[in-house]
């Protein structure tokens, strides 16, 4: 199956697009966590949201969530770590699946960085965001493993019964207990990854160096640019013009991730931009999806 759009992102700038989106009657295919927004939950109050405020984080989230469920909104439950152009639109990578949408929305909130000095240049290349695509290339290695939240400690586990030994970085606050005889914590961060064609070891920040096969990031989001080659970036931000288009067809991107003001109106409004450009897209491409059959 195909999907008229591809949805990343469950805050307030996904959620207005998938609104959208479904009033026009197009299939959806929304990736984002249960929480919706780990932004909105924790902000303490909102008061400049029109309408409805001043409102604590947590009741705006759970208000999102009802309005979703009462339109019958399902999310998928996946972390997208790969976006590939192909000749029908576009090809994802959800944690161990693959899907097919015509077009794609990324409103994936803002991400702060590139990742470390050489992850995204060894990306495929010893370097890793799915610890269940490509773990199993790393039985009987040893491998280094960030683990940026407990909700990827099934991921951990799933490297260590796989490779011979796992050296761990947990984020600050991760909350991960994991603990397996092959598991060595690291006592302090990664620094960088090196290698010449792959993945030969990780750099900490007190200097010291560990020779590992891999390195698995495993965070709660992944750089643009990692995420689609090609993707034009204005600094940390995906490059839009105001119909919320990137530099490829087809993908268009919506809320934080684009710039700032970080403010939910501003990702809720831009969702909604993206969503209307979608439609005309779609309607474009079957106009010339018609027009070249009746030419045959
Ligand atoms: C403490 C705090 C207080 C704030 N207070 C206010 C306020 O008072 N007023 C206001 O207007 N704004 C406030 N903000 C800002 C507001 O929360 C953000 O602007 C808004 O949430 C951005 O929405 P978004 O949809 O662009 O991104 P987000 O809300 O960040 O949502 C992005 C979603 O994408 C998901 N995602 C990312 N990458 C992937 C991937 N590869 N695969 C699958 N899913 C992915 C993430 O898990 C996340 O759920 C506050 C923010 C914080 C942190």
């Amino acid at each position: 199956m195909i999907y008229d759009v591809a949805i990343i992102g469950a805050g307030p700038a996904g959620l207005s697009a998938a609104l959208t989106l479904q009033l026009h009657g197009k299939s959806l295919l929304w990736f984002g966590t249960p929480n919706l927004s780990t932004k909105v939950q924790k902000s303490e109050k909102i008061a400049n949201y029109p309408g409805i405020g001043p409102i604590g984080g947590e009741e705006l989230n759970a208000l999102f969530r009802r309005q979703m469920d009462e339109q019958g909104l399902v999310l998928t439950d996946r972390m997208v770590t790969m976006i590939t152009k192909t000749k029908r639109g576009f090809m994802l990578l959800g944690d161990n699946d693959l899907y097919d949408a015509k077009t794609v929305l990324l409103a994936i909130g803002s991400v702060s960085s590139k990742g470390l000095p050489n992850e995204e240049a060894l990306l495929g290349r010893g370097v890793s965001y799915c610890a269940t695509c490509d773990g199993f290339l790393y039985a009987g290695k040893t491998i280094a493993v960030y683990c940026g939240d407990a909700r990827f400690e099934h991921e951990v586990n799933y490297l260590a019964d796989t490779a011979a030994q796992v050296y761990l970085q947990c984020a600050p606050g991760c909350g991960s207990t994991v603990d397996r005889p092959n598991i060595q914590r690291l006592s302090c961060p990664i620094k960088e990854v090196y290698g010449e064609d792959r993945v030969s070891g990780i750099r900490l920040t007190d200097g010291t160096s560990i020779a590992v096969d891999g390195a698995f990031f495993l965070r709660s989001s992944v750089a643009p640019t990692n995420l689609l080659k090609g993707l034009a970036m204005d600094g940390p931000h995906i490059q839009v013009n105001r119909q919320a288009e990137t530099n490829i067809p087809g993908c268009y991107a919506a809320g934080d991730c684009t710039g700032r003001p970080y403010q939910i109106a501003v990702s809720v409004g831009e969702g909604n931009v993206a969503a209307h450009s979608i439609v005309a897209y779609l309607a474009e491409l079957e106009r010339a999806q018609k027009t070249s059959a009746e030419a045959k």
